[in-house]
């Protein structure tokens, strides 16, 4: 039986399929709940390869999708191709490939520092070269191209699988990730953008923020005077879990399908922030509770004005990003008649409560939810190889729309409207800043859109196997220092827990940092805590490599 491997490694988490295929048929599905690399965003994944080695970068990733494949319960021999898909940088770290030039985006810059741009296109590779080792080594390794240095097949995939290229109206598709990737359909044309939103979207960078995964709280409705608290079962399904009176913050009754919660997932806090602000106990910028906080679980998972804080800043990337592309090709909010979701944040989401908080253009006509358009799209290619050229020819006709936000004064102008909006400006502040700026004006809402609900899940069908979470990646980098007193400073200022450092045989200290709990290049509060000053984060090799 030939098997085939549909891999999206996403800024958030790593997700694939085994697919059959003869048949056709999706056999097992893994993911994992974080990013191997440190760092919740892609500039601290570039970050952490720029100064800890690409090759130690590329060693973490390709460690971590062979601990994926593993679990897809699969025979090695019977691999006959992988499929990946993801955003530039992960493409990029995947393949092993030049990444300099992601950091720096001009080519004045690039000509200075004497770098050439890799072009990023097709490519086909033996798993071997890779360096994966959890199938054969002739195992066919497929990369989609990217539309340009901060544009990748992600977004191909996001505009492919939506359908939007099949609908004449002006049209929006928008990945709810870390990484806002956004497409405009202007009649034959599309303009594509991106930019950087920030972790809370997904539910990461929050304190008691998860992914998507069982036991997220991921929606919250203000019903006859408490909140309605869904959390996602096993099988990634919304149970409407349990009751909360938003006084005393009691549970006042559980679903028949209660669910324990474990956090707050992306969805839910979309949820909490519009419901907060329509209930009236989130006046922004701050919580209006008695302790400032919103307790959404027995004291254990609670919601506080930094995480509000984070969430602004977030969700404003989105709307700026809108705003930016609308103004670019001189068009109206009011002129999107019909917006898609995508991504797990995409799909999960009520998207009249996205709506409410600016993640979705007012008054569109209609709303598809998509699903995981990227591992979708990788799926498709593992079954079907010519995909890939439908693939490129995209890519080409995308290149010559692509506007670069962050060399765009409109963005600028708009993410500092944005954070404004929520440091608690008044909407007609909002406006008025928009207006000023000259970009499109923000309209009231006045439609109700048709929701198209197109897929169950971010991932529709987990296969015969079902879904295996890897919830612990098990790639960690190890290094010692000299004249290291073993004083474990460092480790005691590692809230995240990802630091340990123990006696070796030779008398010295080796410190071992599991990578995916790593916060990296935004904190590295380990090396500010060495009394000592011998703590080098830059010195960490990967275990066993
Ligand atoms: S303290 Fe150091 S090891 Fe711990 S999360 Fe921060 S950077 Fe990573
Ligand atoms: S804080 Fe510095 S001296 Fe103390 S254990 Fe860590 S690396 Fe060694």
């Amino acid at each position: 039986m030939a098997i085939v491997i549909g891999l999206d490694i996403g800024t958030s988490g790593i997700r694939t399929q085994a697919i059959e295929l003869e048949t056709k048929k999706v056999l097992s599905t893994a993911i994992t709940l974080r990013h191997p690399l440190p760092g919740s965003n892609v500039i601290d994944h570039l970050d952490f390869c720029l100064n800890n080695g690409r090759d130690v970068g590329h060693d973490i990733v390709v460690r971590a999708v062979d601990s994926v494949i593993r679990s897809l319960d699969v025979e090695p021999g019977q691999v006959e191709r992988i499929a990946a898909c993801g955003n530039p940088i992960q493409m990029s770290i995947f393949q092993n490939i030049e990444i300099r030039d992601l950091a720096f985006g001009g080519e004045n810059t690039l000509k200075r520092l004497g770098l050439t741009r890799p072009e990023r296109k097709t490519a086909i590779l033996d798993a071997g070269k890779i360096g994966l080792e959890s199938v054969k080594p002739s195992t066919q390794v497929c990369i989609p191209p990217a539309v340009a240095h901060m544009i990748g097949a992600d977004a191909i995939a996001m505009i492919f699988k939506s359908g939007m290229l099949d609908r004449r109206e002006t049209a929006l598709v928008t990945d709810y990730g870390t990484n806002a990737e956004i497409g405009l359909k202007v009649g034959d044309e599309i303009y594509t953008g991106s930019a950087a939103a920030g972790p809370a979207i997904e539910g990461q960078e929050i304190g008691k923020g998860m992914l998507a995964s069982p036991g997220a709280i991921s929606d919250i409705n203000a019903i006859d005077g408490e909140l309605s608290i869904t959390v996602l079962d096993n099988a990634m399904m919304g149970q409407r879990a349990y009751a909360l009176n938003p006084k005393t913050w009691r549970i006042t009754r559980r679903g028949a399908d209660y669910v324990e919660p474990k956090g707050l997932t992306g969805t839910g806090t979309i949820a909490l922030a519009y419901t907060g602000m329509k209930a009236g106990f989130i006046k922004l910028p701050k919580i209006a509770t008695a302790d400032s906080k919103i307790h959404l679980f027995n004291g254990e998972i609670d919601f506080n004005e930094k995480d509000l804080c984070e969430v602004g800043k977030a969700f404003g990337a989105f709307r700026a990003g809108h705003l930016t592309l609308l103004n670019h090709v001189g068009l109206k909010m009011s002129d999107i008649q019909t917006a898609y979701m995508a991504g797990a944040g995409g799909t999960y989401v009520d998207p009249i409560k996205a709506q409410g908080v600016g993640l979705v253009p007012p008054n569109v006509k209609d709303i598809y939810q998509v699903g995981n358009t990227s591992l979708a799209f990788a799926c498709d290619i593992a079954k079907d190889l010519s995909v890939i050229d439908d693939a490129q020819d995209i890519a080409d006709r995308l290149k010559g729309t692509h506007v670069l936000f962050p060399v765009e004064e409109a963005f600028k102008n708009a993410y500092i409207c944005e954070l404004g909006f929520w440091e608690g400006i008044s909407m007609d502040d909002y406006k008025m800043f928009l207006s000023m700026y000259q970009l499109p004006e923000y309209p009231e809402c006045t439609v109700t859109p048709n929701i198209h609900k197109v897929v169950v899940r971010d991932i529709p069908n987990l296969g015969s196997k079902g879904l295996h979470i890897v919830r612990d990646i098990g790639t960690t980098m190890t290094a010692a220092f000299d004249k290291c007193t073993g004083c474990l400073s460092c480790e005691k200022a590692c809230i995240e827990k990802a630091l340990k450092v123990e006696g070796d045989k030779d008398g010295g200290f080796t410190a071992t940092i599991r990578t995916e709990y790593c916060d990296g290049v935004a904190c590295k509060k380990c090396a500010a805590a060495c009394p000592d000053k011998v703590y080098d984060y830059s010195k960490f090799v990967v275990k066993g490599s």
